[in-house]
């Protein structure tokens, strides 16, 4: 048995159909009375419309929240939650809206309260990605996580088809990477694989039926558990290559994880077949990176980066940001290896 160390997550899950209800308790049992909702100007309507239900337990409503938390979108949001007086934050939405209370809790330790509507994870890391005169930076604290989390599936019956896809191949990232952590553990390994199969299962009948049910809670509760191997094992190759392209390039966040995920995951199979084939059996295939080529497509995932925004004279760009910085990967490589992996990930080809 290899050696290893396990942190448990201090963090309130409260999971179910119809939990947003429980919105109000929440706020209460963290010992506070006045919430200010945050969201995305796209979620406006339904932020309102929780606030309006909490009625005395609401201060006012933050819709500003947007895409890789500009620290200037913070400070004018800190303006409101200073000005309302609250004492808490309710966080409804993906991870844009939950890195906006993330960057509030950072700055002032207020208690979060975090409504994902998407599959992204961010609710259960402790990590807080920010930009500033367009330089993204990332900071990991303790202040940083979420003490309550609602998952109401319910929410999630809405999310648009092309979302809900690159969403969850975002959060089977988190595992397929969490499978291999050079500092795993036998829970986080538990829970990647746990993750896998019910993302897996639950994708090809929400392609048939976006509103189902059992498939809308099976993808959040994977969802979950793949953000919380997020959030407690190191990520390698697939999440560097999705930072640099997304930072590069200004490219969508889970598209770009949903086209890189099965040349990543093929890459690292050469060197860790046994360690990815929880991942392998939940797709039925032999092996993982392949497999995930064809689910991706079946699923009707984006499989190309020249499609999702990237220009061609990019590849040796980004092939060079990849090497720039050593990280630990479980299979070493060199810019020849990342260049031919991007490039066949630009031309949307089968991986290697
Ligand atoms: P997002 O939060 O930007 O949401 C995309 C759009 O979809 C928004 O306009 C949003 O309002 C809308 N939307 C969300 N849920 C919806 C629903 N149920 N119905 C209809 N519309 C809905 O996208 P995301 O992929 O959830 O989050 C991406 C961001 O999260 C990135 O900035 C990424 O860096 C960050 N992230 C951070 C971590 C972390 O641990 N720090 C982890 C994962 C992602």
């Amino acid at each position: 048995m290899k050696s290893f160390e396990l942190k448990v997550s201090p963090a309130r899950i409260v999971f179910g159909p119809g939990t947003l209800g429980r919105t109000g308790d929440m706020i209460r049992e963290l010992g506070c009375s006045r919430a200010l909702v945050l969201s995305t100007p796209n979620q406006k309507g339904a932020a309102e419309t929780l606030a309006a239900g909490l009625g005395d337990l609401a201060a006012g409503v933050f819709t500003g929240a947007t895409m890789h938390t500009p620290v200037d979108v913070t400070e004018k949001a800190l303006a409101v939650l200073r000005a309302t007086g609250a004492d808490c934050t309710v966080a409804f939405g993906g991870g844009s809206t939950t890195g906006l209370g993330k960057a509030l809790a950072y700055r002032t330790d207020v208690p979060q309260i975090a409504i994902p509507t998407t599959y992204a994870g961010s609710e259960v890391t402790p990590i807080l990605g920010q930009t500033e005169g367009g330089r993204k930076t990332t900071v990991s604290d303790a202040r940083i996580l979420p003490e309550v989390v609602i998952y109401d599936p319910e929410l999630t019956y809405g999310l648009p088809a092309g979302l809900t896809v690159t969403s969850a191949l975002n959060a089977m990232a988190h595992a397929a990477e969490a499978l291999y952590a050079r500092d795993r553990n036998p829970i986080s390994s538990l829970m990647a694989a746990e993750g896998l199969r019910v993302l897996v299962a639950a994708l090809p009948v929400l392609r048939d039926e976006p509103a189902d049910p059992e498939g809308r809670s099976g993808a959040l509760y994977g969802a979950w558990l793949c953000g919380t191997v997020l959030g407690s094992v190191g990520m390698a190759l697939h999440h560097k290559l999705c930072h640099v392209l997304g930072g590069t390039f200004d490219l969508p966040h889970a598209e770009t994880h949903a086209v890189i995920l099965p040349h990543a995951v093929a890459f690292n199979e050469a060197a860790v077949p046994d360690l990815l084939k929880p991942l392998a059996q939940a797709l039925g295939t032999e092996r993982a990176g392949q497999g995930l080529h064809g689910y991706a497509a079946s699923i009707g995932a984006p499989m190309a980066l020249k499609d999702i925004g990237m220009p061609e004279n990019g590849i040796d760009q980004a092939a060079d940001l990849a090497v720039a910085n050593p990280y630990w990967n479980p299979r070493s490589f060199d810019r020849s290896d990342i260049r031919r992996l991007i490039e066949n990930a630009f031309h949307g080809r089968p991986p290697d």
